[in-house]
Order: C-alpha cells, then sequence, then structure tokens
C-alpha cells in the first residue's frame, strides 16, 4: 500500500487531544444541547426530536457510495455511514426510512470501528458521516479507536444547521465537509424543515469552516481536504436557489476554497409525496425551472459542479 502524503486531521491529534474533545462533546450530546434546537432533552430516558438516545449510535447502513461528486467517489467510491435521525426535519427527504422514521440499529463502537476498518482496506477514498450531530460524542470515542489505523479522510456530510459549538469539535477531524446550504431564507426553511434561522446559523457556519484549516487538497485527483458547499434546487422555489448564487458568488470572491455543487435529484418523497400541505413539491423539477438555475450559475461564474436534471443522486 502506498503511503498517502496527506496527513488527516484525526492522525495529527493527540490522545489528550481527542479525549478533550470527547469530553466537550458529551457535554452537548448528554445535556439535549447538540444542534440549534437545544432540546434539552435527557436522551437515556425520554425521545429526542432527533431520534437519538441511550449512549451508542443507531444507523441504518455502512457501505461503499458512488453518488457523491467525483473527487469524492472516485473510482472506489466512498464509505457513507447513513446514521439513523436527523437534526432537521424535511418533508420531502429521500432518505426519510432512516432520517424520520429512524430505522436502523445501534452499533457498539468496536464494530463500527472495524466495519469502517474494512471499508478501507476495500480500497475506499473516505469515510463519509451522514447526518450524525446527534451522535458526536460515539463518533469520537470510535476515532480514537481509529487513530494511527484509519488513513483515509474523514468527511463530515451535514445540513448545515450546527451551533457553532459542534463545528469548533467538528472542524478538528473533518478533513472534508458535504455541507448543505439547503435556503437562503427562512420561510422555506421553517416550511419544509421546521428548521428555525436556517439561513443565518448555515450561512455562520460555512464562514467558520471557510476560514478554518480546510484547504483545498486533492491528490491524483481524490478530494482529501476542502469543502464542498451543495443545494438541492426545489421545484418553485427558484428564487430561493438564485439567491443561494448570488450569496455562493460572494463567498467565491472572499474565499478561494469556496465549491458549489448544484443538484436537481428532487423527486416527492416523504410528506412531499402525500401531504397536500405542499403542491408545489408534488412534482419532480421542471427543465424550464432547473434552466433558469443555470443560467444564473453561469453568469455568477460559480466553481463546481451542476447535476444533470434527471439524475437520481449521482453529480
Ligand atoms: S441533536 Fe437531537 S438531542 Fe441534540 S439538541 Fe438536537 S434534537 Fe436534541
Amino acid at each position: 500500500m502506498v503511503t498517502p502524503m496527506y496527513v488527516t486531521k484525526l492522525n495529527r491529534l493527540s490522545m489528550d487531544e481527542i479525549d478533550g474533545l470527547i469530553e466537550k462533546s458529551e457535554s452537548l450530546t448528554g445535556k439535549g444541547m447538540c444542534c440549534p434546537r437545544k432540546c434539552g432533552i435527557n436522551r437515556q430516558t425520554h425521545c429526542t426530536p432527533c431520534g437519538a438516545s441511550g449512549k451508542g449510535m443507531r444507523i441504518a447502513s455502512i457501505s461503499r457510495h458512488m453518488g457523491e461528486e467525483p473527487p469524492v467517489s472516485g473510482e472506489n467510491g466512498a464509505c457513507n455511514v447513513f446514521f439513523s435521525g436527523c437534526t432537521m426535519k424535511c418533508v420531502f427527504c429521500q432518505n426519510f426510512p432512516f432520517s424520520q422514521l429512524n430505522n436502523g440499529r445501534e452499533y457498539s463502537i468496536d464494530e463500527f470501528c472495524s466495519r469502517l476498518l474494512k471499508f478501507q482496506s476495500r480500497g475506499v477514498h473516505n469515510i463519509n458521516l451522514v447526518t450524525s450531530d446527534q451522535y458526536l460524542a460515539a463518533v469520537l470515542k470510535s476515532l480514537k479507536q481509529l487513530k494511527g489505523l484509519l488513513e483515509i479522510p474523514v468527511s463530515y456530510n451535514c445540513s448545515g444547521y450546527h451551533t457553532p459549538e459542534l463545528l469548533s469539535i467538528v472542524d478538528k477531524f473533518a478533513d472534508i465537509y458535504l455541507y448543505d446550504l439547503k435556503y437562503f431564507s427562512d420561510s422555506p426553511a421553517l416550511k419544509y424543515s421546521g428548521a428555525q434561522n436556517y439561513p443565518e446559523i448555515s450561512q455562520r457556519g460555512a464562514e467558520f469552516i471557510l476560514k478554518g484549516n480546510n484547504a483545498w487538497i486533492e491528490e491524483d485527483g481524490i478530494l482529501k481536504s476542502g469543502v464542498i458547499f451543495r443545494h438541492l434546487v426545489l421545484p418553485g422555489n427558484i428564487d430561493d436557489s438564485i439567491s443561494i448564487l448570488n450569496y455562493a458568488s460572494k463567498m467565491k470572491t472572499e474565499f478561494n476554497n469556496f465549491r458549489l455543487s448544484i443538484m436537481s435529484q428532487y423527486f416527492p418523497a416523504y410528506k412531499a409525496a402525500e401531504s397536500a400541505s405542499f403542491p408545489e413539491l408534488k412534482n419532480k423539477l421542471r427543465e424550464d425551472e432547473y434552466e433558469m438555475v443555470m443560467i444564473e450559475a453561469d453568469r455568477y461564474g460559480i466553481d463546481g459542479w451542476y447535476q444533470e436534471l434527471d439524475a437520481q443522486g449521482g453529480c
């Protein structure tokens, strides 16, 4: 095996530093202070809004995934860990069986670590943690066991809805961020995801990670370090997407490590498919809607990736 040139953040941390991060993360997850909802609920005794319970972690699947952006999936794929539950309440979530209905099962730290190492031995390019905020303490305990064994980067695949306290911990071990910028305005954020202050919170977090130690580093076309922002275009919400592009164009002038991935893969799922409350979300994105977004993206000259219309999870 060729020794990678990029040394991951995890392998640059000392054991004492990891212990400090575990302690901090336990103080957030143990008190229900790990996302902007700050539910304050003790997960040992009560249900939390995000679905977290107990001391361990609940996971729906761990598998090789080819559908991320090309430098993330590469030829061998990412090892995607889909955690059960989510801090967001998106009515159109394509992963709703586990993100909203909490399907999955408990994993011990030993089992989790051994699965990740198995995927590493099969050549995946990174470990892609998908919406793991609610299990941050357990994730960190696992990373402690993996220090020195896991050589591939850790990718934090997240909603953009995070507290500064949580992001300051994550930033110590996440080499890659796949960070959603779902909404520019408060109204769709509340209506579709029940997320108070999402625009302000997601933009504050975006600036924090761009200012941090997250330079864009690729080796042989594979991403080792960097931030990819993602925006899923929603039917009937083109103005909000265009506002995101305008925001992206400003960020691009300020941060040379800014990259945006525009996604067209929306299809009506979960409540969007069933409820009469969201008629605008009942259909897939129209060609003319996506065309308007593409024209604006070209006009702003934004670096990144544009998904083809009708793509199903690929970039
Ligand atoms: S992540 Fe879950 S447990 Fe933590 S504050 Fe949010 S809803 Fe509560």
